[in-house]
């Protein structure tokens, strides 16, 4: 067989294989996509939810690395306000939405983030008890209380895990009314009763 020259940009080794980033790294991917990223400062990025919970859900992130809350403490008071003020200006421009801002007791991904959820919850990614209990019982840390506990203790306590696992399993209740439905499938038909 004849040899042939190698063209231009062409080279003889193989391709270097692009090492697979760790699923709970997806964020700070994220951050870096342009179409992701929904408004950025100097300090702070919001992105949107990959697999939205409702029809509005955003994460805002600090640029810097700080993996989670419990590694909050009183010299990120400054950081923690301009995610209130970010959640501020999201609602003044998003006001036919009723938003919420806050953050789960117990984070799977890595990087501090802060949820903008809206309260319909009516999303096809929304599948699961677990899901529904991490909005909707106290496993969801208010933006407000976070701020506050950081202010009063300088910084942010770990749950115990009896108490991760009773929220997660807390029976099913709408957040809109008190109806318990059975079901997953039975919470969502009546979610759209509230739209
Ligand atoms: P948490 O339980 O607080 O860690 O929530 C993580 C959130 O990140 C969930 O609402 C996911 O839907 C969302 N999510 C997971 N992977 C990505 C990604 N690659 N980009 C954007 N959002 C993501
Ligand atoms: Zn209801």
């Amino acid at each position: 067989m004849s040899k042939r020259s190698l063209k231009d940009g062409e080279t003889l080794q193989r391709p270097v294989k692009e090492s697979k980033k760790h699923w709970s790294l997806g964020l700070v991917e994220s951050m870096k996509d342009p179409d992701a990223v929904y408004k950025e400062t100097e300090r702070i990025v919001v992105i949107r939810d990959k697999y939205p919970k409702a029809r509005v859900h955003y994460l805002v992130l600090p640029t810097k690395e700080i993996s989670s809350i419990y590694k909050l403490d009183k010299t990120h008071l400054d950081l923690i306000t301009e995610f209130g003020t970010m959640f501020q200006t999201i609602k003044n421009e998003l006001t036919d939405v009723d938003l919420r801002a806050g953050f789960h007791a117990v984070p799977s991904m890595q990087r501090l983030h802060m949820h903008i959820i809206s309260k319909d919850m009516d999303s096809k990614c929304l599948k699961t008890k677990i899901h529904w209990n991490s909005f909707t019982t106290s496993f969801f840390i208010p933006y407000e209380d976070l701020l506050r506990k950081l202010k009063e203790n300088g910084c942010i306590e770990r749950i115990s895990s009896d108490m991760h696992k009773g929220l997660i399993s807390t029976p099913l209740k709408c957040n809109q009314c008190s109806f318990e439905p059975k079901n997953i499938p039975q919470l969502k038909q009546h979610l759209l009763t509230h739209l």
